[in-house]
């Protein structure tokens, strides 16, 4: 299984990817995640994407595309995987075909989660993260048992820096502006796929089985 998934931040991306990744028993790459573990690991990827990612901009693509070349080489193409957050621009999803041509592979699906600006805003400013391990969790959909604490490593959970209101806007701008083309790109070739960004985790769960057994996944 080789998938993009596609959308606006707080589309429920990462969510369903974790998800689908155990279920289907292949890498999930979620380029935000990364990114955020370079910064936590200071390393020379890290301190260039960190004022970037911080202001709700996107790092450029030239970084982006060799860090997650390297990304799905490791996991390996013919394994499978599910790029979260990658292709972004039409730059990148250009450098992805070129990738993929070159390992003598295609993607099978591209889904596209359609979310309503309402959606977005509300599960962006109740989202709240682990600063030591990435963990996701949302103060009334995905709260942690305990109160403030990630479940996996107890550090206390903290709000993104760019899940303030005004960083939010900007990307949300950002997305309309650089990713949202990318929903005809892959329209065009065929691959895209709209399912409802908007719906609880069981329901759009439900509708992505009864689509990938639609498409033969
Ligand atoms: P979200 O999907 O909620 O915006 P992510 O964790 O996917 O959150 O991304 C966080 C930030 O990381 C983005 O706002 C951007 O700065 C950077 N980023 C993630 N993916 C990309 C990408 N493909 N190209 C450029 N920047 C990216």
């Amino acid at each position: 299984m080789r998938l993009v998934l596609l959308g606006p931040p707080g589309a429920g991306k990462g969510t369903h990817a974790k998800i689908l990744s155990e279920k289907f028993k292949v890498s999930h790459l979620a380029t935000g995640d990364i990114l955020r573990k370079h910064i936590r690991e200071q390393s020379e990827i890290g301190s260039r994407a960190k004022d970037i990612i911080e202001r709700g901009g996107l790092v450029p693509d030239e970084l982006v595309n060799e860090m997650m070349a390297g990304e799905v080489e490791r996991a390996g193409v013919s394994k499978g995987f599910i790029l979260d957050g990658y292709p972004r621009t039409l730059g990148q999803a250009e450098a992805l075909n070129r990738f993929l041509k070159s390992h003598n592979a295609e993607l099978d699906a591209v889904l596209n989660f359609a979310t309503s600006e309402r959606v977005i805003i509300d599960r962006l400013s109740g989202r709240r993260i682990c600063p030591e391990c990435g963990a996701n969790y949302h103060i009334r959909n995905i709260p942690p048992k305990k109160e403030g604490s990630c479940d996996r490593c107890q550090a206390k959970i903290v709000q993104r820096k760019d899940d303030q209101p005004d960083t939010i806007r900007h990307r949300l701008a950002t997305y309309e502006k650089e990713t949202y083309p990318l929903i005809a790109y892959y329209r065009e070739k065929n691959l895209l796929q709209d399912v409802h960004g908007d719906w609880d985790v069981p329901e759009l769960q439900t509708e992505l089985k009864e689509l990938f057994a639609q498409i033969g996944l």
